[in-house]
Parts: structure tokens; C-alpha cells; sequence
């Protein structure tokens, strides 16, 4: 069993900023003073209210109830904080925690760009063609950052988030039509050629609520873009730590056949999609339910027994290196 394993002891696993310490602080006392109640929801994809244990905390520390359904692998957050609660997080600490920074500086498109390159290139390749006349909406957008470059192939684009400061931000730095809102807040908008979630349906309560809305939005042929962490994609992107990738404001935990299950039940079938996690989806049958369960917890298992091995690798073996050329 790996629950054991993934408890860790209330400490934070990453490196945390002073804003994030004292962000993280103020969640804990938030959390101890009953400010964030709980609810148990089933499976999303196979309606099943039993789950493993995977983990008790998150990498900030955390207290967070991890999951995963043996029926078909999907990992998620249950017991988990109620719709109001995470709205009460999300409007307080949630940035500063999890960026280490309550707004955008000057560096933010340049530093977003790389990312929103290789969305547009991986939506290109697989046959979405964007340019002018095209309506790219992007939900989760922050400043805007990933929507700029649809906007320079003469794309019509709109984006929707929570966060003010960072829409304003884009609003005035980057001239986009950023909202603040949901999806269904966008009525006046339009059908779009390509609706992009990067990084965001893990955090997601209702996700077929929202598949059902993104059906309305998509005009036909059009495709709608997910981008999360993946369970199978551990190494480079946090370590090779399963706890790494745990963060409280997750509701679930995807590897790209789980996305993949839990699209196809709502009326998605997948175009394209590797395990970074990229993937593109359109209207349509999306096939039967695979059960991953057995492949992620082999990915677990073999993460759990090679993690050790990287704070050895990458800075033990830095540090050994820089005396032995007798820079440090
Ligand atoms: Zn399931």
C-alpha cells in the first residue's frame, strides 16, 4: 500500500518562497478554524464512491484526502473542499501559495511564451487550423499570456479567469477581451474554432457540467485543448515525486487514458494526445472505458522507489562536482 509512503510529515515538500510560507500559514489557520468544510463526491467516470488511499497531505503540507477508483484509475481529491470553500481559497491564498506571486510582472508574456508556442503548434499539427476569423477562447486564461499568440494569427480571442489582478493586467498590457467568469459567462462571444484548458480542468468541481457547456461553445469541427499534470509524466516535471504534483486546489489527478475515460462520458472522442499531458478533443464517440488503474500504480510504485535518486542526481551531484573543480 502507498499510502503510508505518501504521508508525509506536515512539512512542505518544495522549497517555499516567503510569500508562499506565509500564505501557506494563513490556509492552515484557515483549515483549523473549520473555513473550508468538505464533501464526498463518487468517481466521475464510473460513478463508484469507493477509492485507495493514495495520499493524506500535499506538497505544501496540506491535510488533502487522495484517492485513487480501482475500477477505472482515475485519481481524485475525496473528500474534498465544498464549491464555496474553494471559491474562499481561491480568492485568498491560492495565488501567493501557489505561484509565490499575488499579480504579473514585466517578465510574464515573455515567460509564458515558450508554452503557449507549443500549444499552438500542437493544436496545428493536429489539424486545427487558426488564424483570422477564428475565435480561440481560452477559460483559466490569468493574463492572457497563452491566448496572445492566437491573437497574432489574426484570431478573435477571449478569455475568462478569476484572478482581477492578472485580468487586468492582460486587459491593459496585453489588449485582450479578458473576463472575469466561467465559460457560460461568455454567451455573447459566440461558437469558437478551439476552447484551451491548460492547467485547469484538474481544478475543475462539476467537470461534465462543464463538458456540456463546452459542446455549446464548439462550433462543428472545432476542438477544445486540455493541458494537465500528468501521474505518468512524474520525472521531469516534479522529480520523479508523486507528492510533488499533489496540490490541494486538484481535484484530480490525470494520466491521459483517464482524461481520455472521463471525456469519452461526456460525448468527447480524442484526437490527439501524448502523456506531458497535450491533448485535443472534439465532439464524438469516444470509445469504451480502459481501466488504468494497473499502469498508474505501476508509474507510482516505480516513482516511489526512484525519487530518492534525484535530489542525489541533481543537486548532491552539483554540489560534489563544483568542489571537485574547486568553485565552491
Ligand atoms: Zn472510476
Amino acid at each position: 500500500m502507498l499510502a503510508a509512503r505518501y504521508s508525509n510529515d506536515g512539512k512542505a515538500v518544495l522549497d517555499l518562497s516567503p510569500v508562499q510560507r506565509e500564505a501557506l500559514a494563513s490556509h492552515l489557520r484557515g483549515l483549523a478554524a473549520g473555513e473550508f468544510p468538505t464533501e464526498s463526491r463518487p468517481c466521475p467516470v464510473c460513478d463508484k464512491v469507493h477509492g485507495e488511499t493514495l495520499a493524506e497531505k500535499d506538497r505544501y503540507g496540506i491535510p488533502f484526502a487522495v484517492v485513487i477508483c480501482p475500477d477505472c484509475g482515475l485519481i481524485r481529491t475525496n473528500p474534498r473542499m465544498t464549491q464555496e470553500a474553494y471559491a474562499s481559497f481561491y480568492n485568498s491564498d491560492y495565488r501567493a501559495l501557489y505561484s509565490g506571486q499575488e499579480r504579473p510582472d514585466d517578465a510574464y508574456f515573455r515567460t509564458i511564451r515558450p508554452r503557449a508556442e507549443i500549444i499552438r503548434d500542437f493544436v496545428g499539427r493536429n489539424g486545427l487550423k487558426i488564424g483570422p476569423g477564428s475565435v480561440v477562447i481560452e477559460v483559466g486564461c490569468g493574463a492572457g499570456g497563452i491566448l496572445k499568440i492566437f491573437q497574432e494569427t489574426g484570431a478573435h480571442v477571449v478569455g475568462c479567469d478569476l484572478g482581477d489582478e492578472f485580468l487586468a493586467y492582460g486587459r491593459t498590457v496585453g489588449k485582450m477581451d479578458l473576463r472575469r467568469g466561467f465559460l457560460r459567462d461568455l454567451e455573447l462571444v459566440g461558437q469558437a474554432d478551439l476552447i484551451i484548458y491548460s492547467h485547469v480542468i484538474e481544478h475543475v468541481l462539476d467537470v461534465h457540467e462543464e463538458l456540456r457547456t463546452i459542446r455549446r461553445f464548439l462550433k462543428p469541427g472545432g476542438g477544445v485543448y486540455i493541458e494537465v499534470p500528468s501521474v505518468k509524466n512524474l520525472w521531469k516535471p516534479y522529480q520523479g515525486d508523486f507528492l510533488r504534483i499533489l496540490q490541494n486546489a486538484h481535484t484530480y489527478h490525470f494520466s491521459l487514458a483517464t482524461l481520455t475515460n472521463l471525456l469519452a462520458r461526456g460525448g468527447f472522442r480524442l484526437v490527439a494526445g501524448d502523456e506531458a499531458t497535450h491533448s485535443l478533443f472534439k465532439i464524438g464517440e469516444g470509445g469504451s472505458i480502459v481501466n488504468d488503474y494497473p499502469a498508474v500504480m505501476r508509474h507510482l510504485k516505480r516513482a516511489e522507489l526512484t525519487r530518492h535518486l534525484f535530489p542525489f542526481r541533481k543537486k548532491e551531484l552539483k554540489k560534489r562536482l563544483r568542489r571537485l573543480l574547486g568553485r565552491a
